[in-house]
Parts: C-alpha cells; sequence; structure tokens
C-alpha cells in the first residue's frame, strides 16, 4: 500500500507522541483514506460507512513499539475492507435438485454474455454438461453473440427467435435441460443502457420461472460511483445472489467491489479479466483489498 502509506506520511509525530490513535490525531489520516477510497471509485455512501466504521476500530488503538503508526492504521483499514468484501472467496449456489440453474443479470455493455461463456466454460472444465439460454430478445445481434460463444466452447445455446417473452424462453430451456440431463444452465438476460423498469420487471419474471440457485449480477468495474445505484436497483428488483465483476483487467481499481457488497449485503464470486472465454477468476477480497488502497 506505497501510496496510501505516502500520503499518510507526515502526521505520525503527533500519533507517536499522544501514543495511540485518537479522535484528533486520526483527522488528517481518514481524510487522506476517504480520498483513496473515491479515487478508486468506491460510492460516496459506501465509503462514509466505511471510513467511520474504520474510526471506531482504529480509536484507541496504541502505537506499537517498532511499527510505524501509519502501517498499523493502513493495515486496520486493509482488514476492514477484506471484512466487508467478505473476507473470503465465495463458490457458487449448490443446486437443491435438478439442473443448476444461474441467471445472469446487467446493464447493455457491462461483459454479460461474455461472462455466461466464461461460466458455461468454467463449469465445463469440472465436467459438467451446460447449457446457455437466449432469452434478449431486442437484440438479435445479442442471441447471435452467445450462439458462436457456444459454439467456440462446444456448449449448446436454447433459443427460441425475438417472438417469445424472455420468461417462456427460459421455462423452456430449462425443461430441455431437464430431459436431456444437463448438469447446469446459464440463462442470458437482455440488459439496457440505464436502470429501466421493464428490465426489472421482465427478470423478474424469468427469475420467479427458473428459480435459479444464483442470480449473479454482470458489474463493469469501471461503473465507478454508479455502481451502489445499480447494485440497489437490480438487487431489490430480483434478489441476487453475487456478482461477477468484469473488466478488472482495465485501469479500474475495484471500488465497485466494495460498494456491492456494502449495498447488496452479496458477495463478489467472480472476476473478469480479460476478452477470452478463460479470463474469468475467483474473488480474493484481499487482493481487491490491496488494489483498491492503491
Ligand atoms: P453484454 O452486453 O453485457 O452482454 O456485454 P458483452 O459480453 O457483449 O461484452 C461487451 C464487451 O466487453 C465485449 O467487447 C467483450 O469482449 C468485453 N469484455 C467482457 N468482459 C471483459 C473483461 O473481463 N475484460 C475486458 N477487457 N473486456 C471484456
Amino acid at each position: 500500500f506505497d501510496n496510501l502509506s505516502q500520503r499518510l506520511e507526515g502526521v505520525w509525530d503527533t500519533v507517536r507522541k499522544d501514543g495511540k490513535l485518537t479522535a484528533d490525531n486520526i483527522k488528517t489520516p481518514m481524510r487522506e483514506i476517504r480520498r483513496a477510497l473515491l479515487e478508486a471509485d468506491v460510492s460516496l455512501p459506501v465509503v462514509r460507512q466505511f471510513v467511520s466504521s474504520v474510526e471506531a476500530k482504529a480509536l484507541g488503538t496504541k502505537v506499537i513499539k517498532g511499527v510505524r503508526p501509519d502501517q498499523q492504521l493502513v493495515k486496520v483499514v486493509n482488514d476492514q475492507l477484506v471484512e466487508l468484501m467478505g473476507g473470503q472467496q465465495e463458490d457458487l449456489n449448490d443446486p437443491k435438485d435438478g439442473p443448476q440453474v444461474i441467471l445472469m443479470a446487467g446493464l447493455q455493455g457491462v461483459g454479460k454474455t461474455t461472462a455466461c461463456g466464461k461460466l458455461a466454460l468454467a463449469l465445463q472444465k469440472k465436467n459438467k454438461r451446460v447449457l446457455m439460454v437466449a432469452t434478449d430478445v431486442y437484440r438479435p445481434a445479442a442471441i447471435d453473440q452467445l450462439v458462436s460463444l457456444g459454439e467456440r466452447i462446444k456448449v449448446p445455446v436454447f433459443e427460441m427467435g425475438t417472438d417469445v417473452k424472455p420468461a417462456e424462453i427460459a421455462k423452456q430451456g430449462l425443461a430441455k435441460a431437464r430431459a436431456e440431463d444437463f448438469d447446469a444452465i446459464i440463462v442470458d438476460t437482455a440488459g439496457r443502457l440505464q436502470i429501466d423498469a421493464n428490465m426489472m420487471s421482465e427478470l423478474r419474471e424469468v427469475q420467479a420461472t427458473v428459480q435459479p440457485s444464483d442470480t449473479l449480477l454482470v458489474v463493469d468495474a469501471m461503473t465507478g460511483q454508479e455502481a451502489a445505484g445499480l447494485v440497489k436497483a437490480f438487487n431489490e428488483a430480483a434478489e441476487i445472489t453475487g456478482a461477477i465483476l468484469t473488466k478488472m483487467d482495465g485501469d479500474s481499481r475495484g471500488g465497485a467491489a466494495l460498494s456491492v457488497k456494502a449495498v447488496s449485503g452479496k458477495p463478489i464470486k467472480f472476476v473478469g479479466t480479460g476478452e477470452k472465454l478463460e479470463a474469468l477468476e475467483p474473488f480474493y477480497p484481499d487482493r481487491i483489498a490491496s488494489r483498491i488502497l492503491g
């Protein structure tokens, strides 16, 4: 955390003199931490909540001999970040019975369809027979995209064109998976450029129809400040079980990860790190914490 540590330099003589972190001597460093989080694109309300929880934890902490107080505080911040993001890696939920059903949600362009292919490939590598279901009836190109992803990894795609309602397509896709003994289905849904009431009610309908063991919200790591509002809207419309944070191979510091967890209470389960279908990794809170802190 060189970046943050550097910023925190210069305020430590006071802390050392006081012998512990106090409401007074913690003010300047907390402002720096706040700034660092905002620069990492953590949503403002989440930053506020986080900073006050760190403050509460840090207050009264005694300066340990031989450890620089700034490093001590950075550790408190880091631990708190990791804890807030769920502590450990969380995998997909186990299905209750029948095929594992994964419903994918998210705005247009975030990498949702790509993430379907990535998850399909990951499940296939675990020797599962996977079926992908295309329900984006607004964009024929999205159906074609899923079909061509499927061809690349040899995962079949169930589609009914654009004239059937998404929930009906999902229902028939699941019926096919049951009849043909697939282990898992991944349902791609229609995104929109912005949060949209129709998109949400459609998503809810598909969810009610197929009863997924996972509803994953796909979030572009570049979403920034808007992540909190986005997650809230989706989670209220169709309760999510987790998220996939895409485009983490870009410049983003990943602050959206903290926002997702803080707003929904649900974990990030995977991280997308490239356009290739192999570019999907489990989410490790400690790694993202260091990245957020810069
Ligand atoms: P959708 O509209 O949400 O289904 O988005 P797509 O799956 O079509 O992806 C939109 C664009 O983002 C495509 O050009 C993808 O190749 C790209 N993309 C998806 N995931 C990632 C990722 O993890 N990293 C990078 N760099 N690009 C990605």
